[in-house]
């Protein structure tokens, strides 16, 4: 039984749902619209550095629930792996930097590379990388991609893929994130939350909704509401596993980007509170 969204306080918003406005005018948007949580990604921290986000990120109120992205394992060669090493272990220390207790992980593919060949490089990753992070106090999760991203962004693409890589790590520090984007169409989805569950690896959730016709195949995503994935039932399968906490929105879209970010932002709290 899903409950109706009353008030923002369990909405988190992407920096990139907003990607025209820098940190600075999307920790001040977001407050005045009384979002509750903020996931950062990586390009929003570049012009000012982490530091100073930060401080910014303190001063704004907001909760800061991740950090976007680490991953990008898989190489063709010891040297791309290790390089891919060396830039997570600089995403934990941004993490750090801004408090944020979690970094979410688009765990990687190369075409050529064979899909298990890829798995094992991102457990490999995962594994070394782990101790650093743990160090620093922040969690690594597994975010499954869409299976159309296979060939070059994740060789990890159902739930149940990410639960028994983060089952095989076996680390209170390494679970899942549930991108309802990426894994609606799977019918094992609702065991596969509940396994995630279960296990107490289900660390984060993620909403927008699927177009038809999906025009591009990246930036394309929906506002909840304007497509046919189940927002409210998958929340409520993710609910009854114990997660409490925030509801993410995290949109790529060409046409929401061009659109003015405060309009957008009014429509995002209206399609929160009556579409997820
Ligand atoms: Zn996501």
């Amino acid at each position: 039984m899903t409950t109706e969204l009353r008030d923002f306080s369990r909405l988190c918003i992407h920096t990139i749902t907003t990607k025209p406005w820098s940190l600075a005018e999307a920790t001040q948007g977001y407050s005045r619209a009384g979002v509750a949580g903020i996931t950062v990604w990586r390009d929003a921290l570049e012009p000012q550095g982490a530091k100073e986000s930060g401080r910014m990120l303190r001063d704004s109120g907001l909760e800061v629930v991740s950090l976007c992205r680490g991953g990008f394992f898989p190489a063709v060669d010891e040297k791309g792996r290790q390089a891919a090493i060396d830039d997570n272990k600089r995403a934990v220390d941004e993490a750090k930097e801004i408090g944020a207790p979690l970094i979410v992980l688009v765990c990687g593919a190369v075409p050529g590379i064979p899909l298990a060949e890829a798995r094992k490089q991102i457990a490999d990753g995962i594994r070394t990388v782990l101790p650093y992070a743990e160090s620093a106090g922040v969690k690594l999760s597994i975010e499954a991609l869409h299976p159309m991203y296979a060939d070059c962004r994740s060789a990890v693409n159902t739930l149940g893929q990410a639960n028994a890589m983060a089952e095989a790590i076996d680390s209170p520090w390494c679970g899942v994130t549930v991108d309802v984007y990426h894994l609606w169409w799977d019918p094992d989805l609702e065991a596969e939350v509940r396994r995630a569950g279960r296990a107490g690896n289900l660390l984060s959730f993620h909403i927008c909704d699927w177009r038809t016709p999906t025009r591009d195949l990246l930036n394309d995503r929906g506002l909840m509401g304007e497509g046919c994935i189940p927002i409210r039932e998958i929340r409520g399968w993710v609910e009854e596993t114990g997660f409490s906490g925030y509801n993410e929105v995290e949109i790529f879209s060409d046409a929401f980007w061009a659109m003015d970010q405060s309009k957008f932002l009014e429509k995002i709290r209206d399609a929160y509170l009556n579409h997820s």
